[in-house]
């Protein structure tokens, strides 16, 4: 009933040249036609992937959204109405790297939430504990905090065009993946709060997993009942690794 996603987040990587390249490879890809498959590019380069990519179905999103969704003064950052305008279809929400290293709080992770879906785009809401937090025994804690503030600033009904992220803090980048049992247990947990307050909504929304995600470790991972595909860094980068992970979903 959910159809899959594969998400590309390419982070602060590439060149002209680099990106030029890595488009070369997405295009040669052969994709399975019922997994939604997306990449992320810097925003400097998503003109020139959205082009490149063009006649073939990836979609394109950004990894951040400025908190006004409206183009205005507001020095360096990009709004949501702009990624639009180019033809971005989804944008990253609170990507750890953004809480943590920038201090994204959780009331401006709801706001640029806010800004994408008033523009059209489908925020993917990034949400995951740090090895402290889940050696403290407080993942789920951190975890429905995250998702909870969302849900009480804009109600759980903005989920029923949203996509979710888990990404275990400590898997990211660290080849470190959590176990498809320690990911499913999370997005069990994400799901039934979902649940507690719109049934349908619950259902119908995908959570995706993230943190090392690799084509060796994608198949059960993807295998597990509330896991929807995942969300893609170091291996978005290498198109062959991409497409593989693509077809494990
Ligand atoms: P990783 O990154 O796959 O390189 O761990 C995932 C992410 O941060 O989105």
């Amino acid at each position: 009933m959910r159809r899959p996603l594969v998400a590309g987040n390419w982070k602060m990587h590439g060149t002209r040249a680099s990106v030029a390249e890595l488009i070369k490879g997405l295009r040669q890809l052969a994709l399975p036609a019922g997994v939604e498959v997306a990449v992320m590019p810097p925003c400097l380069y998503i003109n020139q992937v959205i082009q490149g990519l063009d006649g073939k179905s990836i979609v394109v999103g950004a990894q951040n959204c400025a908190v006004e969704p409206v183009q205005g003064a507001l020095t360096g950052e990009v709004a949501a109405s702009q990624l639009a305008d180019v033809g971005c279809n989804l944008v990253l929400v609170g990507h750890s790297e953004r809480r943590l290293i920038l201090g994204e709080s959780d009331e401006v992770v709801s706001r640029k939430f806010a800004a994408a879906q008033s523009c059209g785009l489908v925020p993917v809401l990034c949400v995951g504990e740090t090895r402290e937090q889940r050696e403290a025994g407080k993942t789920l804690e951190v975890v429905g905090r995250q998702l909870g503030s969302v849900i009480e600033e804009l109600g759980v009904g903005a989920f029923a065009q949203a996509v979710i992220a888990y990404e275990p803090v400590w898997a990211i980048g660290t080849g470190l993946t959590a176990s498809p049992q320690q990911a499913q247990e999370v997005h069990a947990a994400i799901r039934s709060q979902l649940s507690a307050e719109n049934a349908e909504v619950a259902r119908g929304v995908r959570i995706l997993y993230g943190g090392s995600v690799k084509a060796a470790s994608a198949a059960d991972l993807f295998g597990m009942p509330d896991i929807d595909g995942g969300l893609v860094g170091g291996a978005s980068l290498n198109a062959d690794e991409f497409g593989a992970i693509c077809r494990a979903a």
